[in-house]
């Protein structure tokens, strides 16, 4: 595989930038009007209307197999609130943090790999962490993306007192309105999406298990590889099994990715240009030659993953000042 200056130093930095194509799905909806599903809209920049999926619902996917390749290991502690996946996180153990030291309160609460990386919002003591995984909307190219709406109905055959329900085309829908079984009849619009999707995403292994009110890690170098191990999988569980809205029967066609990662070995930003520009590969090469940054691209899912996992092998970066709290 083509590899710009792939090395086995540490990892500062590390952006995924790609193209994904994925069909016939409803991953993320704005909600629903009657009985109508609402597709997720952006607005680019010069006014131009396309598909969306939220940045939230690719950190939530991201942090949910964060959070089951936790739960299947005994290395990976999680508090009370990410042992049962719930939102509030560290703010559910705040009663057993530190009161009146914030750095003591702030390290116990990362003790938790799942706060460690996707960060909380604690009010008592008020600390808070940001994730170290950043997800932009994933958005569809303009002139690369199709939506349809199609209608469907909940059909219910009431005969001789049992009743059967099943889901089927409103086509076969001749049942409609008769006197059995009317109050279970139902029809319904779902958006159904396919296209070619911008993706940016970026992770920050030099800050897993940083206490940032004093720049000290609270972990030490072995955890620090097995989260940094532990995010990696997530990436590849999430791009290759995306998460999401509607799954059920909209189980989305992943058909490839395709772009470039980006690695950055010393204490530089990695350059985030997007893959809504066609030549973002050769400028990303550009300006990752001129930031000293590994470029590593790939055509295809499993290329993808096999990079990712040729990156597990590297360890986090460490600020050499954050020497690790006793
Ligand atoms: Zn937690």
């Amino acid at each position: 595989m083509a590899t710009n200056s792939e090395t086995n130093s540490a990892v500062f930095e590390l952006a995924i930038l790609a193209r994904l194509t994925w069909n016939l799905h409803s991953l993320n909806n704005e909600g629903t009007l009657g009985n109508v599903s609402e597709p997720r809209t952006v607005v680019l920049w010069n006014g131009q209307r396309t598909d969306g999926i939220s940045g939230e619902m690719m950190k939530h996917i991201h942090a949910y197999w964060t959070w089951i390749g936790a739960s299947s290991g005994a290395d990976y502690p999680l508090c009370d609130g990410c042992r049962d996946f719930r939102p509030q996180r560290a703010d559910l153990i705040s009663k057993k943090l530190t009161k009146n030291d914030n750095v003591a309160a702030l390290s116990e609460a990362i003790e938790c790999v799942l706060c460690d990386v996707h960060g909380f919002l604690v009010q008592t003591p008020t600390i808070h962490r940001q994730s170290v995984v950043e997800f932009g909307w994933v958005v569809g190219l303009p002139g690369k993306v199709q939506r349809d709406l199609h209608a469907h109905a909940r059909h219910a055959a009431t005969e001789r007192g049992v009743e059967t329900t099943s889901a089927g085309d409103t086509g076969s829908d001749e049942q409609a309105g008769t006197q059995e079984g009317v109050a279970a009849q139902m029809v319904y619009h779902r958006p159904t999406r396919s296209g070619v999707y911008a993706l940016v995403s970026l992770f920050q292994p030099w800050r897993i298990g940083l206490n940032e009110i004093d720049y000290t890690y609270s972990l030490d170098d072995e955890q620090r590889k097995k989260r940094f191990e532990l995010v990696l999988q997530a990436y590849e569980w999430t791009l290759k099994r995306p998460d999401g809205a509607m799954r059920s029967t909209r189980l989305p066609h992943i058909e490839r990715a395709e772009g470039v990662l980006i690695v950055s070995a010393k204490a530089v930003p990695v350059p985030l240009l997007s893959p809504l520009r066609d030549d973002y590969r050769e400028k990303l090469q550009e300006l990752a030659a001129m930031q000293g940054c590994d470029v590593i691209p790939f055509a295809d899912v499993d290329e993808m993953v096999a990079a990712l996992e040729r990156i597990k092998q590297r360890d986090p970066f460490k600020l050499e000042r954050g020497v690790a709290r006793k």
